[in-house]
């Protein structure tokens, strides 16, 4: 097997340079809240209040990681958090800052680093790590895990969030928002790389992090809104921690 990267540009190999070409391209429409991203900045203040509710933003030190156009950096910078955002899509980090600068964020960065390579370098820099709808785009969500657990500080928090894998979610996140009611373009989200609850639980226990909460999003096709709530089987958040004692 081939030891080189797969796109020379990243020294790390865990990324699918198709998904972050999806992104690219629609990269001028990130804070166009009537287009495909309409999704994110409906559940945006959902997520955001249940991050504060669990650990109160003002003040942190946060890393956002696949961060896209920054529609969840900018929103806790806006909080008050020292925010940096991370993605390996280039375009989607230039509309992130160029936004931070119109709308007069202040506390946001953004850089262009894997999640791997900022771990290798700030190793237990961050109280809040964020990796919000990113895992079901990369070959191994594992190593993402992994690299979220080295970045967070003792006693810290990371906030994952992700599709699940079964019929229902199928017919919901794939079916349902792409082919039916066309929230997303087709192909946004493959299958197979869904990620069962137990899954990503396994992955998080495995690097230390104790899981606090979990947190499901649903779908009103009706009234077009999203609700938080229990029910995890389509699109799902899970909060953990570093333990200060590990
Ligand atoms: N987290 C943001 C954006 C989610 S869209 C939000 O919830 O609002 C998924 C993002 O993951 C895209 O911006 C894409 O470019 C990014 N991404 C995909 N693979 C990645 C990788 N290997 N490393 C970093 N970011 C990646």
């Amino acid at each position: 097997m081939s030891t080189q990267p797969i796109h020379p540009q990243f020294s790390s190999s865990n990324v699918d340079p198709a998904e972050l070409a999806k992104f690219s391209d629609l990269a001028h429409r990130w804070w166009d809240k009537e287009s495909e991203f309409r999704p994110l900045h409906q559940i945006n203040p959902l997520r955001l209040n249940w991050i504060q509710s669990l650990v109160p933003l003002q003040d942190r030190k946060v890393l956002d990681i696949g961060c896209g156009g920054g529609i969840l950096s900018d929103a806790m910078a806006r909080q008050g958090a020292q925010v940096l955002g991370v993605d390996l899509a280039v375009k989607s980090l230039k509309v992130a800052q160029l936004h931070a600068l119109e709308a007069g964020t202040q506390g946001v960065q953004y850089r262009e680093i894997s999640a791997e390579d900022l771990a290798a370098e700030q190793a237990a820099k961050f109280d809040v790590v964020t990796c919000m709808e990113m895992l079901e785009h990369v070959p191994d969500p594992s190593a993402i895990v992994k690299a979220c657990a080295k970045l967070v500080k003792p006693g810290g928090w990371v906030f994952f969030s992700t599709l699940n894998r079964n019929p229902k979610s199928f017919l919901f996140a794939v079916i349902g928002a792409e082919y039916v009611l066309n929230l997303l373009p087709r192909g946004t989200h493959e299958y197979a790389r869904m990620i069962k609850p137990s899954e990503l639980a396994d992955w998080v226990r495995a690097q230390g992090l104790d899981i606090m909460q979990m947190k499901g999003l649903s779908y009103n096709p009706f009234t077009r809104n999203y609700s938080m709530g229990s029910d995890t089987d389509v699109n799902y958040l899970m909060a953990t921690q570093m333990p200060l004692e590990k």
